[in-house]
């Protein structure tokens, strides 16, 4: 028998019959440049992503992804119908466990990554084609996610949520254990929330593919190992199925008649995306300063604004005892504790501060001090102001007085450098700070007190430089 392809004798395996009773031989059916119906399957099946090198199934594996993943937005109902005719049913299995919440089953399973990449996808309801979306933020956002996934040695990713139209459970030892076999076509999970988690991968994915074309895979420096760790990165995956929801409460009557399987997905995405109250501001601020004094890197959030997590130590022991702001920085953002600086404010208020290169280029031990010589001569200055019987009358602790006073530290410190000042003793501030006292800081009468957002701020800020430039007349 003649290979269809290439016309030679097959010897080894055979694979067919295909179309017109036509088999291929091993070397052109592994070939990842030709398309074969039954590939998808069976490589699958056998490609494992182990290493240390490619073989044939894996770079077969690489092309099928690759293929897959052009259908990864908004895929076309009609073009998986087309797949499903030409792939007929070949089904992946993953383990799964199932579970009732009133009407609804969910399966929670684990998935590897390269199986998301090859069967997820993004639906039209998505924000992803929503007008004034904006895509560089969510390519960057991709990015973040693949260097998440690369850099940080302690990388958890949640679970990820995803619609089936099509699956099946097949119980084993009982009722509630098993695993859910779901087609092997593009889009055979519709992702509702873990998208970006899911790009990550992709963007991991094709960064190995531009690796392998320019190194070729005879690379043994651990690298493949590498990228193939990530394939195989295990994924909690929560499953359910919006086909059987939106029939089961469409028969118990229980939502209007017309009700399709997009309907639910769409009220899902809202609910997961939407309705989840984010982390409060100041305790986000707390719990990334922890998490990088434990020597966790890595983290996006964290990273882009790193020098939040500098000024966090520094605020807490502005606020400790003896601490010229003792007791009136709310630090986890609790309410109802008579603390009227907010951590949060008073870390974004300083970053002038910290982008200061002279600034930056200290100790953390000399920013600390700074900023105690700084504020604690304010307070001997105002003392009623940062007083707990008194504050409340006064603006000072509030938004605007933080905002200005904590920019006016950059002027301040600058000022010092310039006139080979020492920034660091408190004693040198005092006549810069004097004209402070005769502000007026009176949460009634106060020309603070009408000023609001950030033009406020602005304009709060530059009143303070003229209060300092009235000092350097006066020294003058
Ligand atoms: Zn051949």
């Amino acid at each position: 028998m003649r290979c269809a392809c290439c016309g030679m004798e097959i010897l080894g395996q055979k694979f067919g019959p295909y179309q017109n009773n036509e088999y291929y031989c091993e070397r052109c059916w592994y070939d990842p440049s030709l398309f074969f119906p039954d590939k998808p399957g069976k490589i699958i099946q056998r490609c494992t992503f182990k290493g240390p090198r490619l073989s044939n199934e894996e770079l077969n594996l690489i092309e099928i992804i690759d293929l897959y993943r052009q259908q990864s937005i908004n895929p076309n109902r009609a073009v998986s119908d087309i797949w499903e005719q030409v792939l007929g049913k070949q089904r992946i299995k993953i383990p799964a466990m199932r579970a009732r919440q009133k009407n609804i089953l969910l399966y929670f399973g684990k998935i590897k990554a390269y199986e998301l990449l090859l069967l997820s996808a993004v639906d039209q309801w998505s924000d992803n084609d929503c007008e004034g979306y904006q895509r560089n933020q969510y390519n960057s956002k991709k990015r973040e996610i693949k260097d998440y996934l690369q850099k940080c040695p302690i990388p958890l990713v949640p679970a990820i949520l995803g619609s089936i139209k099509d699956g099946q459970f097949i119980p084993e030892n009982g009722d509630c254990f098993g695993h859910l076999e779901l087609p092997i076509i593009p889009g055979s999970i519709a992702l509702l929330d873990g998208q970006q988690r899911t790009s990550g991968f992709e963007v991991v994915f094709q960064e190995f593919k531009e690796f392998i074309k320019n190194n070729g895979f005879d690379v043994d420096n651990g690298i493949i190992e590498q990228y193939y760790e990530l394939f195989n990165f295990e994924l909690p995956i929560v499953l359910i199925n919006s086909i059987k929801i939106s029939d089961k409460v469409r028969t118990e009557k229980k939502l209007p008649e017309d009700i399709d399987p997009t309907d639910i997905e769409r009220a899902f995405f809202f609910i997961i995306n939407k309705t989840q109250k984010a982390v409060n501001a100041s305790l986000k601020d707390e719990l990334a300063y922890k998490t990088i004094s434990a020597g966790i890197r890595g983290i996006p959030v964290i990273e882009k604004e790193l020098w939040r997590t500098e000024v966090v130590p520094i605020a807490n022991s502005l606020n400790g005892e003896q601490g010229p702001l003792e007791g009136l920085i709310n630090l986890g953002g609790v309410p109802g504790l008579k603390k009227p600086i907010q951590l949060n404010g008073f870390v974004t208020s300083l970053k002038s501060l910290f982008s200061n290169e002279h600034f930056t280029s200290l100790t953390a031990e000399k920013k600390r001090e700074f900023l105690h010589a700084y504020w604690g001569m304010i307070r001997e200055i105002i003392p009623e102001t940062f007083d707990k019987e008194s504050y409340n009358k006064f603006l000072l602790t509030k938004s605007i007085g933080i905002y200005s006073l904590n920019n006016l530290a950059n002027d301040i410190f600058n000022h010092c450098l310039n006139r080979h000042v020492d920034p660091f003793l408190k004693e040198n501030l005092r006549s810069y700070l004097y004209p402070l006292k005769n502000f007026d800081w009176s949460i009634e009468t106060s020309p603070f007190a009408i000023l609001a957002g950030k033009k406020g701020v602005k304009r709060a800020k530059e009143m303070m430089i003229e209060l300092v430039k009235v000092a350097e007349v006066n020294e003058a």
